[in-house]
């Protein structure tokens, strides 16, 4: 495995997409050899790299084609093993160029089978770049649930990562290189589509995906490509918190499966545990859901719940949800996730058979609602509750992150 390769040349990458007046502070740390990581890099970014480089045209054009089948098919990180390119080449490109993955600073596997990876940014000797990837195996298949961003701008009451003041957009390729690195963990290459532990990904790891909407999207469009790790538009679903404003783009220029944070049916409770409700109301929210292009019976729009004890947890709650998803015709789908506490967090979980009853009524009206299985309790690796450095904050702590980050809000 290689390490600490996970930076581009910002010449190539875009630059991580400052969307709204969210502050995202640093793009990633380039890297100190001057090399270029080639993971992440469209087809025509790679091409682009090699004439940068000096390479002529047509060798650039066939080149380019050759590598992204080697990094994308064959999971190769040499460019020795590139046996169709000329051995007199290898030196000039490994000395211009590197294949590299996240550099892992701890990877752990759960008696149920779930995998759960510490990765570092480059330059967070620190701990201050970490982010996490999980890995969740079921009968069926296999979810890796990949982060967007190290840390999050937004403060949602029962979330982790909300609470970690230092937020950095991961760049297109760290987010591929998360799953380049599942791939070589779970022994995946060559790539082949029957057969797959790895068929599903979902970008409910850390962060906000929609607040990183350029780096997301060039990410999934590399991930999605049909010669290379050729995953379906159909077993990529991303989530969101509601970032209305961006949800019509998601639809548009990525088109993967759509998952809503809702957490809450009233201003009141939403506006106090998903903050961004304060900006982007429940409604706005639903109709944008109601307007995501590609959403039918077929590919449903998924509304994560919290269940938090005695504060969205109630009969009434579940029903107003009924209502909701019936007034805008939603085809929809509910994912009741049992709340995951962590130490100074304002709330407890509801009990099961709080949970149970409010399926229950989701369901008698007609509308899937299941309750989501904890997984890799033992590693503490449930997707969509990852946390680092468990420092405990206190209430009035929180509070004033929470305004604070909501004044970065605008
Ligand atoms: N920022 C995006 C995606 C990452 S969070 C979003 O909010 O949708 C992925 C999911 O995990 C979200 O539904 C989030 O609300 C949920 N989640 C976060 N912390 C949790 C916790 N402690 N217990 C249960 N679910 C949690
Ligand atoms: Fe950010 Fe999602 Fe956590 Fe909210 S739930 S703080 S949007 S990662």
């Amino acid at each position: 495995m290689c390490a600490g390769m996970q930076t581009a040349s910002t010449a190539l990458m875009p630059i991580p997409g400052h969307i709204d007046p969210v502050p995202v502070p640093r793009a990633g740390v380039a890297r100190e050899d001057g090399r270029v990581d080639l993971v992440g890099l469209s087809r025509d970014e790679l091409r682009e790299a090699l004439l940068a480089a000096g390479m002529e045209p047509k060798q650039a054009k066939l080149r380019a084609k050759q590598i992204w089948h080697w990094i994308y098919n064959r999971g190769a990180t040499d460019f020795a093993a590139m046996t169709d390119i000329a051995k007199a080449q290898h030196p000039w490109l490994a000395e211009r160029f590197v294949i590299g993955r996240p550099e892992v600073v701890e990877a752990q596997v759960s008696t149920d089978g779930t995998r759960k990876w510490l990765l570092r940014g480059a330059g967070g000797t620190d701990g201050s770049q970490d982010y996490e990837m999980v890995f969740i195996p079921d009968a069926d298949r296999g979810t890796l649930c990949v982060s967007s961003q190290v840390g999050c701008t937004l403060n949602c009451r029962f979330c982790h990562t909300g609470t970690m003041r230092l937020v950095r957009n991961l760049t297109a390729q760290e987010i591929v290189g998360q799953v380049m690195l599942a791939r070589d963990a779970l022994g995946e290459w060559p790539s082949q589509p029957e057969g797959r532990m790895l068929t599903n990904i979902v970008m409910m790891g850390m962060g906000e995906p929609l607040y990183n909407f350029d780096n997301v999207r060039d990410a999934l469009k590399v991930v999605m490509d049909g010669d290379g790790l050729a995953l379906s538009k159909r077993r990529i679903t991303l989530s969101t918190s509601g970032v209305v404003p961006m949800m019509a783009r998601a639809g548009a220029e990525i088109g993967v499966n759509l998952a809503v944070s809702l957490h809450a049916v009233t201003k009141e409770i939403r506006d106090e545990i998903v903050p961004i409700n304060r900006k982007y109301g429940i409604e706005e929210l639903l109709q944008a859901c109601a307007d995501y292009p590609g959403a039918n019976n077929a590919r449903r729009i998924t509304f994560e719940y919290v269940m938090l004890k005695d504060k969205n947890d109630r009969d009434e709650d579940a029903r107003e949800l009924v209502r909701l998803i019936r007034k805008y015709r939603l085809p929809a789908k509910v994912n009741l996730i049992p709340f995951n506490p962590w130490p100074g967090a304002p709330y407890d979980t509801s009990t099961p058979e709080r949970v149970r009853r409010f399926s229950e009524i989701i369901f008698e009206a007609g509308i899937s609602a299941p309750v989501r299985t904890p997984r890799g309790r033992d590693i503490d690796a449930a997707c969509g509750q990852l946390k680092t450095a468990a420092e405990k904050k206190s209430r009035a702590e929180l509070d004033r992150l929470a305004e604070e980050k909501l004044a970065a809000l605008g």
